[in-house]
């Protein structure tokens, strides 16, 4: 018998069974879903109103003439699409997320009742300012906190995500370039062969160019390399801090120091901050500008599950620079909206960098997870999320291999495909095979400075239980990999919804539009 794809189903033997498909091609819990185009229909509405009465659109020119052309669907059915889509989404609700850079801890459900409260909730960025004090004071305790943290004098809250945030900083920057009247000559901007793609991406976008600086034997970056690349016309260095190797940047403060005697900025990238919270300060090892991401460092969802939040924090160098709107206290603790550029009290800001106050619920959220933690718990996060690394690194060092043994992991470890030569698994099959194991990959081929990384990033919300469940899982597959059982890989995953896409296909070429199927013509006319 064929199913409804055209597949055999199940026949004779149990074994046949085990391994055919089904009638519906699902497969007991994983079930299939078509879009709502291709299963609605469009003379079906879940809602039922009945016209009104005496009803003159004023439309005018503008009224619909055609089919809406948007599939209907009842109540249940379209209760079923979404959550069975919902079900498909793999997330930190549903498995350790091991992503390295990532951050992908636990979001406190505390943190969403507090965002839910009405309050909050409800506030709309177009009421009057008066009717919000307490949105006002939220966002200036949270700046309060991020500065604290940091050890820097002010922060632009408004960025919606880490890379909205470095183009913020990177805008203060260049505006503090402007205003010092060396626009014409500081273009460049340096960048380590390690660094996250947004940060020569970001440093292009505002028309600088883009000077790499190479990493060291051991994959951090010193202070001669930097050296070798400062004159006149360097701007900035953009520096992740811990780097995406997962290490502490041991030289940062002489590099610091090196780029403000040639009259540079040093942004650092900051989204590997919940390695050091509570235990070092940005501001004190030189850094001009920084984003945080919200959405790692301070819990708040992210990956499907939530809008990213990208506050810059700033030095003295650049606080005057910081964009509109943000809030300000007055002597009597009485707090103002800054919305217009003419208004900033003793500043220049270099304009706006969206179009409202940034991300409500997400401030919200971060600062119910600093004062639920308090200092010591923050601290105490950095501490755990290190050690998690470094337990994993522990437990899987004698089978895969580190291509910086020699320094300590921060809050994430790497290791390189150095260990699976010769056993004809690559890192993407093994990343693969960890799905069939019921766990998101880890960061894959990032950072590029390492062959086939694998970048490891448990975060302190995982238990010891989780962890020694994982590192098990791992050694199984490489205990695998080593010895030839290569079946397990080259196809993996063999339990997921879909097997191995053609990634860079629909990366390339994506089809972001439905459109109706093209009506089977009669053949043989
Ligand atoms: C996540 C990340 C970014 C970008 O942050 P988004 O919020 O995804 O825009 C930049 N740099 C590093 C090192 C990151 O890990």
């Amino acid at each position: 018998m064929l199913n409804r794809q055209g597949r055999p189903t199940a026949a004779g033997s149990a074994e046949a069974a085990e391994t055919a498909g089904t009638f519906t091609g699902n497969r007991a819990l994983i079930q299939e879903e078509a879009l709502s185009f291709e299963i609605g229909r469009y003379d079906t509405t879940g809602v039922d109103l009945d016209e009104p009465e005496d009803f003159a659109p004023r439309l005018g020119a503008l009224a619909r003439e055609g089919e809406i052309g948007i599939p209907g669907l009842s109540e249940p059915e379209t209760m079923r699409h979404f959550v069975k889509l919902s079900q498909k989404n793999y997330g930190i609700d549903t498995g350790l997320f091991p992503l390295g850079s990532c951050t992908m801890k636990h979001n406190a459900r505390l943190n969403e009742k507090m965002a839910r409260l009405p309050g909050f909730s409800d506030v709309h960025p177009l009421q009057p300012v008066s009717t919000v004090p307490g949105a006002l004071a939220l966002m200036n305790e949270l700046s309060h906190y991020l500065v604290t943290l940091t050890g820097m004098t002010t922060v632009a809250l408004s960025p919606k995500a880490g890379a909205h945030g470095e183009l913020c900083g990177m805008m203060a920057i260049k505006a503090a370039i402007v205003a010092k009247g060396e626009d014409e000559t500081r273009d460049v901007v340096l960048v380590p062969e390690s660094a996250h793609g947004t940060n020569p991406a970001t440093a292009a976008l505002l028309g600088f160019k883009v000077r790499e600086v190479p990493a060291a034997e051991d994959g951090t970056v010193r202070v001669e390399a930097v050296r070798e690349l400062l004159g006149p016309e360097v701007a900035a260095i953009m520096l992740t801090n811990p780097n995406t190797c997962g290490l502490f940047e041991p030289q940062i403060v002489e590099i610091a120091q090196a780029l403000h005697e040639v009259g540079a900025y040093f942004y650092c990238d900051g989204a590997n901050f919940n390695a050091i919270v509570g235990k070092a300060r940005p501001g004190d090892l030189g850094v001009d500008a920084m984003h945080i991401n919200l959405h790692k460092t301070f819990s708040t969802p992210h990956g499907g599950g939530g809008p990213g939040s990208g506050p810059v924090v700033l030095s003295e160098r650049l606080a005057a620079f910081a964009p509109v709107p943000f809030v300000t206290a007055g002597a009597d603790g009485s707090l103002t909206l800054v919305e217009h550029e003419g208004d900033a009290p003793d500043g220049s800001p270099f304009g706006r960098i969206t179009a409202f106050h940034g991300q409500m619920g997400m401030y919200v959220r971060a600062l119910s997870y600093m004062l639920s933690h308090g200092a010591d718990g923050m601290k105490q996060a950095s501490e755990d999320a290190v050690l998690n690394a470094n337990y994993i690194r522990a437990g899987l060092v004698d089978l895969m291999s580190l291509p910086f043994p020699d320094h300590p992991s921060m809050h994430e470890v790497l290791f390189d495909d150095e260990w699976l030569k010769d056993t004809g698994v690559s890192t993407l099959d093994f990343a693969k095979a960890m799905i069939d194991e019921g766990y998101h990959p880890m960061t894959m081929y990032f950072p590029l400075v390492v062959h086939g990384a694998m970048l490891i990033e448990p975060t302190e919300s995982e238990s010891k239980a989780s962890l020694d469940l994982f590192v098990a899982a791992l050694r199984d597959l490489a205990m695998a990999a080593k010895a030839g059982e290569t079946a397990r890989f080259s196809g993996a995953p063999y339990h997921a919804p879909r097997r191995r896409l053609d990634e860079t296909r629909a990366a390339r070429q994506p089809i972001l539009r439905w459109t109706p199927p093209q009506p089977v013509r009669e053949a043989a006319e």
